[in-house]
């Protein structure tokens, strides 16, 4: 077995053998198992795994000579204690054999792979300043489609400073005369001011962001934040 078996395998691996046993000698036999899983996944209809398949198919072929029987593990059973005592030394120092890996490790794997995959390109890219220092790693979590979210994690929005930068409007400043970016609106301007907000630095910003980014209310805010923002930048470009 590889590491990456699981003990599940290694149970309906044993049960396969002994069904092999049985039908190689014609015996009739009645296997004891503690493994709850291994007999479930036998008994579903639903079953997908090629190995739990194969298991299947030969107990099928097996049906009249091999019986499955549940018993506690741990209870003081003889046979259950011996069979647990063997497996332990299989464990290591076993024979090898040859298992595919379970879906459900590929999965992992994959998954972490990506995620480091993704981390590292994050981490080395050089756009993207004031996201990173908000949220300096990725995060499944943080699959964020709210686009008031967006403009507060990027500073890009219906923000003078921002349209600035694209010629929409001549000069970055707001109405009130400050600079107008995000934090501008959120914290400072006269016209959100009974929307303002406290804003956290440093990693505590970073743990209030995660928090916050699927707050109802706090969303709510932030669209009226930004809804005042955007008025300001149509009467700038009324000037
Ligand atoms: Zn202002």
């Amino acid at each position: 077995m590889n590491s990456f078996n699981s003990v599940f395998q290694a149970e309906l691996a044993a049960i396969n053998f002994a069904a092999g046993w049985a039908l190689e000698r014609n015996v009739k036999i009645k296997v004891f198992s503690d493994s709850k899983s291994s007999i479930e996944a036998i008994r579903s209809p639903k079953v997908k795994s090629n190995f739990v398949l194969s298991v299947k198919d030969n107990l099928y072929n097996a049906k009249d000579l091999v019986s499955l029987v549940w018993v506690k593990a741990h209870a003081g059973n003889p046979g259950n204690e011996l069979a647990d005592h063997f497996s332990k030394i299989a464990s290591s120092c076993g024979a090898d054999m040859s298992i595919p890996a379970p879906y459900s490790y590929i999965k992992r794997v994959c998954k972490k792979f990506l995620m480091n995959d993704w981390n590292s390109y994050w981490k080395n890219s050089t756009t993207g300043k004031r996201t990173k220092e908000i949220l300096p790693s990725t995060n499944l979590n943080l699959m964020i489609s709210n686009k008031y979210v967006i403009y507060l994690l990027t500073n890009h929005g219906p923000f003078p400073a921002y349209l600035c930068r694209f010629k929409i409007l001549n000069n970055p400043d707001c109405l009130c005369g400050e600079h107008g970016d995000v934090d501008h609106y959120l914290t400072s301007c006269m016209h959100t001011k009974y929307y303002h907000l406290l804003l956290p630095t440093g990693s505590a910003r970073t743990h209030w962001t995660r928090k916050l980014c699927k707050n109802y209310l706090f969303l709510n805010r932030l669209k009226s934040i930004f809804e005042i923002s955007r008025k300001v930048c149509d009467d700038l470009q009324r000037l």
